[in-house]
């Protein structure tokens, strides 16, 4: 496989009639395996609409997206679903349950991939250690601080080893040093599994992580 994500001529439009608004236009990119690329651009020109469309969260209107070889244009729910699984989402808030422990949310991420109980606690358990967690494993995010909670969404997100990683702003919401901390531990862990990362940020301070940079504005992509 020569690319991991692959993108021709992708439009997207919001709304209907006289209200009905462009956010993308003929976007182009192709992501190869193993990359770590981020997406900046100002708020509201269409980052997060893009990455949703790549991580099969949104039908596809116009162009095609081919994540894995699969095209996602006019693909059936059931595939979609199914591509879902391969991919890893970090959020700029973190998205964990509050009613599980770290340990169970980052095993959530396992149940759809199969194995046994036991094989998926060793899994998380193992998986919450590399991001130096292994002593909060069985505490629940209220009981984490901010870095902490990214941590083990960034657990959650790698457990399944995953081929793509997309994150949305996964650092928006921490201090300097914490955001260092997860941009860091994403990039020590997409090079440990050969993930290809499209990370969007606004940050300027994460910029060096990057193999290469996009810039969007107006749903328009420049590099
Ligand atoms: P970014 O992530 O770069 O801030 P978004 O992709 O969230 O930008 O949004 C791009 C544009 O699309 C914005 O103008 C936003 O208001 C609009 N938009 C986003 N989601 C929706 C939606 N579900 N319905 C209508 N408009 C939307
Ligand atoms: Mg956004």
């Amino acid at each position: 496989m020569s690319s991991t994500v692959t993108v021709n001529n992708l439009s997207h439009i919001f709304g209907k009639g006289q209200l009905c608004r462009t956010v993308l236009t003929d976007i182009n990119l192709e992501l190869r395996p193993g990359e770590i690329v981020l997406l900046t651009g100002p708020s509201g020109s269409g980052k997060t609409t893009l990455l949703t469309l790549m991580g099969a969260l949104r039908s596809v209107q116009s162009g095609s997206l081919k994540i894995l070889d699969q095209e996602l244009k006019g693909a059936r729910k059931r595939k979609l679903v199914k591509l879902r699984t391969q991919i890893g989402f970090i959020f700029q808030s973190h998205n964990l349950l509050d009613c599980l422990t770290a340990a169970e949310n980052v095993g959530m991420a396992l149940k759809l991939h199969g194995g046994s109980l036991s094989d998926r606690r060793d899994r998380s358990h193992e998986m919450l250690k590399t991001v130096g967690l292994d002593e909060h494993s069985h505490k629940h995010p209220s009981q984490l601080s901010g870095g902490q909670k990214q941590r083990v969404a960034i657990a959650r997100a790698l457990v399944s080893e995953p081929k793509i990683v997309l994150a949305d702003e996964p650092t928006a919401s921490l201090d300097s040093h914490s955001g260092r901390d997860v941009v860091n531990l994403i990039q020590q862990l997409a090079h440990r599994q050969h993930c290809t990362v499209l990370l969007v940020t606004h940050d300027a301070r994460i910029l060096d992580i990057a193999d290469r940079t996009l810039h969007i504005e107006d749903g328009r992509l420049s590099t």
